[in-house]
């Protein structure tokens, strides 16, 4: 079966990183058998611009039809403006909902070469390679009621609503325990239990999934505001961490945050299997469009490369190219090479395209 990719370059930095990650993608096709097809179409400030629109169903249909989404970014001052129904973010925001992208991966890495240019000291991150899976489609960011409503005596009154349901909780527990068989067997649930409902439930369900279904995993709860510290103070203990939509969010940057640089991270979102074992997946950087430095040809383009990577783990099962790959970039490193974003004292500046080329140098020598 001949897979089949599609490319939504967006805006600002987003079509170079990816024009950077199609490269490699065709390596994997010419030299490692990779049968797979590409198509591309628009989306955010480029489809509004040329169709008036930043989600255009035809891009949303491709999408559908497609095994995987590989995306750039999308966003820029240009289209601050628009009402929230035009704007680039819009965009991300329907494929997430019709593709039903409801786990969000992203792994906090952190490359030999690179333990300097995280804030914390060398021997508390060299060696990291956690997991956050984060509940993407639940929770407060969607929990209704969600409005500010009038007081009788002028004052106004703000609520958004943290919603969840067995079914929600179950479903992101079942992504997290079978990553962690792939991985070094650890999951640790974060929740407020101690102060939110949703946070006892939230518990309750993802101990009740794992007794049930995944007992060979070692589960841990701990409160969000722990996991917060402790993911400063000793990361390494984690191995995945499950969550919701807004502790996620927040857990998920700060341990970016621990490797360094936004330009090396890449991130899944994953939909549920359908009968025929389909699976909505969109892979993208963590990073934005990177408006003042679009276009400069100096962007970082491994972490759409790394984005890649997890695609072809997660949604072609080609772990071995996976972990190819990933092992190019950490030799690229290795050798001294650096955009103008991760570079150090004494290592060679390269732009994307050089990037590119010294990623592709590696995987050859090590096809060879
Ligand atoms: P950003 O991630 O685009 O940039 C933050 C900083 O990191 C900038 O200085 C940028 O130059 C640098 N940077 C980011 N990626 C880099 C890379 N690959 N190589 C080198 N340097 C890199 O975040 P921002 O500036 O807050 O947002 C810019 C625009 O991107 C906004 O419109 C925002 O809404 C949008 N955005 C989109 C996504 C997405 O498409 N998923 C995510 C975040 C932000």
């Amino acid at each position: 079966m001949t897979a089949k990719i599609l490319l939504l370059p967006g805006d600002g930095i987003g079509p170079e990183v990816l024009d950077a990650t199609a490269r490699v993608l065709d390596w994997f096709r010419r030299k490692r058998g990779f049968a797979v097809t590409t198509d591309s179409a628009l989306i955010g400030g480029a489809a509004y611009e040329a169709l008036g629109t930043p989600d255009p169903q035809a891009t949303i249909d491709k999408a559908k039809a497609a095994d995987a989404v590989l995306f750039g970014a999308v966003g820029g001052p240009r289209w601050d403006g628009l009402s929230f129904d035009k704007k680039p973010e819009r965009g991300l925001l329907r494929l997430r909902k019709d593709l039903g992208l409801f786990a969000n991966l992203r792994p906090a890495l952190c490359f030999g070469a690179l333990t300097d240019a995280s804030s914390l000291r060398p021997e508390i991150v060299s060696g990291l390679d956690l997991l956050i899976v984060r509940e993407l489609t639940g929770g407060v960011y969607f929990g209704e009621p969600k409005e500010i409503t009038e007081l009788p005596d002028g004052q106004k009154r703000a609520v958004d609503t943290q919603v969840y349901t067995t079914g929600e909780i179950e479903r992101i527990a079942r992504v997290a325990f079978a990553l962690a068989r792939l991985r070094a067997g650890r999951v640790a649930s974060a929740e407020k239990s101690n102060v939110m409902v949703s946070g006892v439930l939230w518990r309750q369900v993802v101990q009740s999934v794992h007794d049930r279904e995944f007992p060979d995993v070692a589960l841990s709860h701990i409160l969000a505001d722990s996991c917060a510290m402790q993911l400063v103070k000793n990361p390494k203990q984690f191995d995945v961490i499950v969550t919701d939509n807004l502790f996620g969010d927040i857990l998920s940057d700060e341990a970016a945050e621990l490797t360094g640089s936004i330009g090396m991270l890449p991130s899944a979102s994953l939909g549920a299997k359908d009968a025929q074992g389909r699976q909505g997946a969109l892979y993208e950087p963590v990073h934005g469009s990177a408006p003042d430095i679009a276009g400069q040809g100096i962007a970082n383009p491994l972490a759409c490369i790394l984005s890649l990577a997890m695609c072809l783990r997660y949604s072609f099962a080609r772990v071995d190219d996976a972990v190819l790959l990933e092992k190019a970039v950490e030799e690229v490193l290795g050798q001294g090479y650096r955009t103008a974003d991760i570079m150090q004292p004494g290592m060679t500046k390269v732009g994307t395209t050089a990037m590119t080329d010294a990623v592709i140098k590696a995987l050859d020598a090590r096809a060879a």
